[in-house]
């Protein structure tokens, strides 16, 4: 079989050369970093066939507009004069409608419920163990408000065929037996899970290196060659690399490469925060997502990670702590003996969501360059959907019938 080069080793990057490999391509990844906290390792690991609401759906405008005076909000858009923002804005404006919603829910349920069949035939695999969990996931509230926008969403995932269940503060307060709520109730979404995500990258970079797989860290592509509709050669430095096929699954920087070969791609860096605690003595037994404060917390290994926020900015390494006490102040409003420390400065990760504007992955081949696949473009549910994207990669590779109709994905849409 022949050669492909992946950009990227994040969860897509990393699922899509399990894939190619287990089809017989000769496989090589190239990161700029040395793979231990990019964006796919610090997130919540949940696996969420739940959210197949976009991030562009009705009220997400007036909403981000009222959070953005807030300096403690779960989102935040950084104005600025910026052309790529502001495409990016007037296309998610666009999308934020019913119409579309209504059109990305089969697919994007569709899309997760492969990936979730992906990760537990994976995790019957040999060295795959990450900690795989299927209890589901309590969507807690404590707003009259926030239970009516969860009935709704909870009816629409009844319709989908999703199992879910609404739960009073009693049923809650049965699920969490070992910590004290204070909330109205809860949807509890049964089809979803979580994993540990160190734990799930570090599994598939062992199985990839030791099955031949060339993960090359530290090395940053700096420059593309493209003669007419395709992929000559690229660089990582003064070094040459060629392959018959090229796989763009580099997160929020797939636009900048993407510019390298004169493409246009609509992404904005979503940037949340996470950091990990030792799990109190009382243990949570499902993790939860905080609805009205947007935060996730997720039980893993003995520990417990808090999650949230999304900036909407440019890249870059600041971290801002009141929107991290934003989330510590958060938790014990739901669970009163709850209390997370402010972590030291160190002790904060944080990651870039790739996220389009109309929220859904472009994940295809490019119309522009025939031997390049774009995988990117998960925001918030790109852990939860990579192995299902690393397949269909593997499928547009060998130009096999695609696991799922490609045409809600495609990076041309
Ligand atoms: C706080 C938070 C919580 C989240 N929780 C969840 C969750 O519970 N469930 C879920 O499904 N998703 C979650 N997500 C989203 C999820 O983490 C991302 O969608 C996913 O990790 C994106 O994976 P990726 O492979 O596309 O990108 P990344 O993981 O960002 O990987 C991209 C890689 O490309 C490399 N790269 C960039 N430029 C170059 C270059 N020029 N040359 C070579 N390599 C390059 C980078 O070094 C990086 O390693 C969360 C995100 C955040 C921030």
């Amino acid at each position: 079989m022949s050669d492909i080069i992946i950009i990227g080793a994040g969860i897509v990057g990393l699922s899509s050369a399990y894939y190619l490999h287990r089809q017989g391509y000769t496989v090589t990844v190239l990161d700029k970093g040395n793979i231990t906290d990019n964006c796919s390792f610090g997130n919540a690991g949940m696996i969420v066939p739940s959210h197949f609401v976009p991030l562009a759906s009705p009220g997400m405008v007036q909403q981000g507009i009222r959070w953005m005076f807030n300096s403690r909000s779960p989102f935040y858009v950084r104005p600025a004069l910026n052309r790529e923002l502001i495409n990016w804005g007037l296309r998610f404006w666009k999308h934020a409608n019913f119409g579309h919603v209504s059109s990305s829910a089969i697919p994007l349920r569709d899309l997760s419920l492969l990936s979730k069949q992906l990760f537990y035939d994976l995790s019957k695999e040999p060295g795959f163990e990450f900690e795989l969990r299927s209890k589901g996931i309590l969507a807690l509230y404590k707003t009259e408000k926030a239970a009516e926008e969860e009935a709704h969403l909870a009816k629409s995932a009844t319709e989908l065929g999703l199992d879910m269940a609404i739960l009073t503060a009693a049923e809650c307060q049965l699920l969490q037996p070992e910590l004290k709520l204070d909330v109205l109730g809860a949807v509890h979404y049964r089809d979803d899970g979580h994993v540990s995500p160190p734990k799930l990258m570090n599994a598939l970079i062992a199985y990839l290196e030791q099955a031949g797989v060339k993960i090359m860290r530290n090395h940053e592509v700096t420059r593309i060659e493209t003669s007419g509709k395709n992929i000559i050669r690229l660089f990582t430095g003064a070094k040459e690399w060629s392959a018959d096929q090229y796989v763009l699954a580099s997160g929020s920087w797939s636009p900048a490469i993407a510019r390298q070969m004169n493409l246009n791609l609509s992404l904005m860096p979503g940037k949340g925060y996470s950091f990990m605690e030792d799990e109190p003595a009382k243990r949570m037994a499902i993790p939860v997502l905080l609805c009205e404060a947007r935060v996730a917390i997720t039980p893993m290994n003995g520990s417990i990670r808090y999650s949230g926020t999304m900036e909407l900015d440019k890249i870059n390494d600041r971290i801002n702590l009141q929107r991290v006490k934003g989330i510590i102040e958060s938790v014990p409003k739901y669970f009163s003996g709850l209390n997370p420390k402010l972590p030291s400065r160190e002790d904060i990760w944080f990651g870039f969501r790739p996220s389009s504007p109309d929220g859904l992955p472009y994940i295809g081949r490019s119309i522009e360059k025939e031997n390049l696949i774009i995988a990117t473009g998960h925001g918030m549910m790109g852990l939860s959907l990579g192995p299902a994207t690393g397949l269909l990669v593997s499928q547009i590779a060998s130009h096999q019938k695609k696991a799922v109709d490609l045409k809600p994905f495609l990076p041309s849409r």
